[in-house]
């Protein structure tokens, strides 16, 4: 009888263990019925702290700026999962935590991934399109970093996750109205702010990629405005040059076939890169720097020279190319009330003022790129040339007969401004000589 009562007792000892763990492993879905999405997502044997960070920071932000999963008006931001790192961990399950939660994906096109380096912050935002309400929210790394430690061996590392605050969590959470009629109507009180980095020093980015997204961004500037992390009229005169070239000069098999020379680069470059495939790696993009003085060089109708595009054809052993220059004195005239001044005028709200306008009014002519790109010169020429073009120390502009050869326009000043003295101290000697031979004869 003691043997039974013996067995009894070890069955209800082992099965109270058994509901202990069991209820241990299930204690953040029960006690937290908003993180359920992203658990079917992941699976809960996968879940980790960062999957929670992604839904927490999606969480608060449903509950401030108002709006239930799905809600095609939203925009989510982030740079989780490209290159930022906490520590030894990179981020890219927090993008999981982000999409599960608020059902916002790459496929709807309403999510931005922005390209930072490793050693950046791992931030979060979310805009709401209809009210121009942004909330961002930053990652305390620190406190994230003790809990990606723990989890490695504890599982209770997850539950005691979701018991901090969120200002545990977030070193920064914060709320701003940035619809792009409120800033341009009224741009003091946001410069107030960006000097203030209200957003962690993100603010350029949020307003430009948020305000652009909401008048309607197709999936391939979307993705050039990852890479290049903010959207500015440099940028967008990129893919309005990538559009005009697709134009001007078509290619039938796009993958390594056009040779881009970048002469002088700006934020148009970046434009290529993801919409060409004209990688620096793949060597296709060769980008050259003019100086000051080259710059002046140039006569008037190239003085807004931007790229120089070639189609190389292998069976032929030929390049067709173009070399097109981007108006902006006209992009300026047409867009009204910014000046090429404005645009170092960073003591003033004018430099990201005058960027947003630009990149607004530049959404116009996306279709119509011809009308602020001009073609300065067709040429055709053999593979070889093609590669001395490219090559260190030659000037393609130069090369194309575009500006004048800065190297030979150099020596010829030179020559002509040689020494004075050395000129009259020559004069000085034949007269001497003549002199002498003068004063020779007659003897
Ligand atoms: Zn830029």
């Amino acid at each position: 009888m003691k043997k039974i009562w013996n067995i009894i007792t070890l069955v209800i000892f082992l099965c109270s263990i058994f509901t202990v763990i069991g209820s241990a492993q299930e204690s953040i879905v029960n006690n937290y019925p908003e993180v359920e999405p992203l658990i079917n997502f992941v699976g809960e044997d996968y879940l980790s702290v960062l999957h929670l960070l992604g839904a927490k920071a999606s969480i608060i932000a449903m509950n401030e700026l108002g709006f239930e999963k799905n809600n095609r008006n939203v925009l989510a931001l982030t740079d989780a999962g490209y290159m930022a790192e906490i520590g030894e961990y990179t981020t890219e399950k927090a993008l999981d935590g982000v999409i599960s939660t608020t059902g916002n994906s790459q496929g709807k096109g309403n999510l931005i991934n922005v390209h930072k380096p490793y050693n950046a912050k791992l931030w979060f935002a979310f805009f709401d399109k209809e009210s121009g309400d942004c909330i961002y929210l930053e990652a305390n790394g620190e406190v994230l970093k003790t809990y990606l430690n723990r989890e490695r061996t504890d599982v209770g590392a997850l539950a005691d996750f979701m018991e901090l605050a969120d200002n545990e969590i977030f070193t920064r959470i914060a709320k701003e109205n940035i619809g792009a009629d409120q800033l341009l109507s009224n741009p003091e009180p946001w410069q107030e702010k960006m000097n203030a980095k209200v957003f962690g020093g993100n603010e350029f980015s949020m307003i430009t990629l948020c305000n652009i997204w909401a008048e309607g961004l197709s999936n391939d500037f979307l993705k050039v405005a990852e890479l290049h992390d903010h959207i500015c009229p440099g940028l967008t005169s990129g893919y309005l040059i990538a559009e005009y070239v697709k134009k001007e000069l078509p290619s039938p098999n796009p993958r390594n076939e056009y040779t881009i020379i970048s002469i002088p680069p700006w934020c148009k470059d970046d434009a290529f890169i993801q919409i060409f495939e004209t990688n620096v790696g793949h060597k296709r993009l060769f980008v050259k720097w003019l100086t000051t003085e080259q710059k002046k060089k140039l006569p008037e109708e190239a003085k807004n020279v931007a790229n120089i595009f070639i189609r190389e054809d292998k069976k032929t052993g030929t390049g067709e190319g173009i070399v097109v220059a981007f108006d902006w004195d006209k992009a300026y005239q047409l867009c009204g009330n910014v000046s090429r001044k404005d645009l170092k005028a960073f003591d003033t709200h004018r430099w990201w003022y005058m960027r947003l306008k630009m990149d607004l009014f530049m959404m116009d002519y996306l279709d119509q790129p011809e009308e602020l790109i001009t073609t300065l010169k067709e040429f055709t020429m053999d593979l070889e040339e093609v590669d001395r073009l490219k090559s260190a120390g030659v000037n393609p502009l130069v090369e194309l007969g575009i500006m004048e050869d800065d190297v030979k326009a150099e020596i010829e000043t030179e020559e002509v401004s040689a020494d004075p003295g050395v000129i009259y101290a020559l004069v000085l000697i034949i007269l001497l000589l003549v002199a002498v031979g003068y004063y020779m004869k007659k003897k």
